[in-house]
């Protein structure tokens, strides 16, 4: 798979229909002026790293590890549940439990490198 996988779907893989039960509630707020024009409501965003639990703690520190991210939401027309965005989106090991509390600049460099991380549908 593309290091930089990403795709996007906008109609229903079973029935073809286009409108989305979440986009459309979403929409209904966006129009009473109670949302902004730019922000999308979804049934379900998830986002995270492949890894194996029993191996996680002798990953190196600094290996590469895929990660993932994607967004589903309902067609109105068949109910049909499915992902509207897939996002391939790597991350780098970086914390060792065996290891003593980093120090406050590494946190905060951590904290920056982390925001940037788990955020993978934000648009910059
Ligand atoms: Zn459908």
């Amino acid at each position: 798979m593309d290091k930089d996988f990403h795709r996007t779907f906008t109609k229903c893989p079973c029935c073809g229909g286009e409108d989305r039960f979440m986009e459309k509630l979403g929409e209904e707020l966006k129009a009473k002026g109670m949302a902004r024009e730019e922000w999308n409501f979804h049934l379900d965003i998830k986002q995270g790293v492949v890894i194996d639990s029993a191996m996680a703690n002798s990953i190196p520190i600094g290996s590469e590890v895929p990660g993932y991210g994607f967004m589903t939401d309902i067609c109105m027309d068949c109910g049909c549940i499915y992902a509207i965005d897939l996002l391939r989106n790597d991350a780098k090991s970086r914390i060792d439990l065996t290891s003593p509390m980093p120090n406050r600049g590494q946190r905060r460099r951590d904290a920056r490198e982390q925001s940037k991380l788990f955020h993978p549908f934000s648009r910059s």
